[in-house]
């Protein structure tokens, strides 16, 4: 089978624990959510059409790479292709998910090694229901190299904290608090961001807070 791939560009990791690893980026073009601060061309204009086996030989050029991150859009959107793709590759499988597709995940999870999970706040995104799914997810990831990025805005309620710290805590998973970048920098301040880690560590230790190193660098 062939699927539509948007991008493949090499670059650094510019989010999370392994921020400024370099990877190469295979850019997925369909989504299954509907986040409201959602910045990516939905438009398939520019993507082009690979098979497995020609994406695997472009994947394992690049053996001076960390990893090859799979990111979209949502990767697990493509699973009937992932599952013929990765047990083709020669270099780490970094996963960068929004965390919602556990039937999807559950699939192809043997090929990943790392797994850069969202954890999406309904007063960021706007989307509500997600908690189940993101227990399911997490439950399903034990074992991996895994991490749950969390977009936060001056919405953010200590309900929502409550409930990522209590996600945390019982699959002890590292938080990395991620405040909303827009185009005019950081949609938050410095005393917003400070005020919410502190909340997050008295619930939770395991937290930290990394912006998006890409965006300051100025690169993709
Ligand atoms: S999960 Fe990611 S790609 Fe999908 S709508 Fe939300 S921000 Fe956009």
């Amino acid at each position: 089978m062939k699927t539509k791939i948007r991008e493949i560009f090499t670059s650094i990791q510019g989010e999370g624990p392994y921020i400024g690893y370099k990877q190469l980026f295979i850019r997925f073009c369909k989504c299954n959510l509907n986040c409201n601060y959602c910045d990516t061309d939905f438009t398939q204009e520019s993507a082009k059409e690979y098979s497995a086996p020609e994406l695997a030989e472009i994947i394992n050029r690049h053996y001076d790479c960390h990893s090859v991150s799979f990111t979209g859009g949502e990767p697990l959107t493509e699973v009937e292709f992932l599952k013929e793709l990765l047990p083709l590759i020669k270099i780490p499988a970094y996963l960068e998910t929004n965390a919602t597709l556990n039937d999807n995940l559950s699939e192809i999870i043997k090929y990943i090694d790392y797994i850069a999970a969202d954890i999406k706040l309904p007063s960021c995104t706007g989307l509500s229901g997600l908690w189940e799914k993101h227990d399911r997810f997490f439950k399903t990831s034990q074992g991996k190299k895994l991490f749950a990025k969390i977009v936060f805005d001056s919405n953010i309620t200590n309900q929502e904290i409550e409930i990522a710290c209590s996600l945390g805590k019982k699959y002890n998973i590292e938080l990395v608090l991620q405040p909303k970048m827009t185009d005019s920098g950081i949609s938050v301040t410095k005393d917003f961001i400070e005020q919410t880690l502190d909340k997050f560590i008295t619930k939770y230790k395991n937290v930290r807070l990394i912006p998006q190193v890409h965006k300051f660098l100025d690169i993709r």
